[in-house]
């Protein structure tokens, strides 16, 4: 398992792999570190967040943000080549070949967990079906227990 997260302590982004996956979560910049072993996991499956311990989590494609634009732009690039120099049954080849690696792609790509709360993304970890694709609702309410959180320590500062 590979957890990418934003330590909750110096705020800066880091990424651990802890072996065994029921290991202790750890900062790679400060000496932060969260271990709930077992607590967390569900037999094999992570059941909540092995940051902030959040059991709400969606589950989302583990593509690497920018790949698939990036594959859509060579496939144009390439097609309109070829259909400038008058293939035209090339280049319409080409952009299906493209779109359909694309899509083998996405099918094969595994499934991450990510937090509701703290966005860390539990990558490379067994699954069960009890995580939802991504809920906007669910999304917001966290978004908005967050805005609160925030002025009420922002009033107790001041
Ligand atoms: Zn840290
Ligand atoms: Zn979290």
């Amino acid at each position: 398992m590979q957890i990418i997260f934003e330590c909750p302590v110096c705020m800066k982004r880091s990424s651990c792999t802890p072996d065994p996956a029921q290991g202790p979560v750890r900062c790679s910049h400060c000496d932060w570190s969260r271990d709930e072993g077992a607590g967390d996991f569900d037999g094999d499956y992570c059941h909540r967040c092995r940051v902030c311990g959040c059991s709400d989590l969606w589950r989302q494609k583990d593509f690497p943000p920018g790949l698939g634009l990036a594959m859509v732009g060579c496939g144009i690039i390439l097609s309109t080549i070829a259909w400038y120099n008058h293939h035209p049954e090339l280049a319409l080849g080409v952009l299906m070949a493209f779109a359909l690696v694309d899509m083998l792609l996405y099918t094969f790509m595994a499934d991450m967990l990510v937090c509701y709360r703290c966005r860390a993304r539990h990558r490379r970890t067994a699954l069960n079906e009890q995580h939802g694709a991504f809920d906007l609702e669910v999304s917001e309410r966290y978004i908005q227990m967050k805005k609160r959180q925030d002025s009420a320590e922002h009033a107790s500062k001041n």
